[in-house]
């Protein structure tokens, strides 16, 4: 699939501009959001783009799974039991990029329900 023009995290899978890459996988791509909210804060990005965690799902089961199974793999190198994966889709509840992306967060307690 080739790379969607303007797309933030297309350009960071393509190395068009610089992420702080923690964990690489066949088909996705995980770095650290540069505005943490907590002390790990990683994206997870599909190598190809899709707008939305459920665009993703519906046109690619398998990536969908390796999106969760690269965000546990990272949070357990970091040494975190506890962890939380939020995805946002649309405007409404915060989505702000529209290459879809898993957010693993780490590191400090965190309430329910989210805000
Ligand atoms: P959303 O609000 O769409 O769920 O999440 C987008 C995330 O991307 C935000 O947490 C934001 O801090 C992060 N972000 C925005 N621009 C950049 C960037 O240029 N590099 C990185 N690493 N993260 C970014
Ligand atoms: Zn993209």
């Amino acid at each position: 699939m080739q790379p969607v023009e303007d797309c933030l995290f297309c350009k960071i899978v393509a190395g068009e501009i610089p992420g702080d890459i923690v964990l690489e996988t066949e088909h996705t791509v995980a770095f650290r959001d540069l505005n943490a909210q907590a002390p790990t804060h990683v994206l997870v990005v599909p190598r190809d783009h899709y707008a939305n965690a459920a665009e993703l799902a519906a046109a690619d089961p398998a990536v969908s799974a390796e999106l969760v199974t690269a965000a546990a793999a990272v949070a357990a190198e970091a040494g975190y039991d506890d962890y939380r994966l939020v995805y946002n889709t649309g405007t409404g509840v915060g989505q702000s990029v529209f290459h879809t992306h898993l957010h693993l967060l780490a590191g400090r307690p965190m309430t329910w329900p989210p805000g």
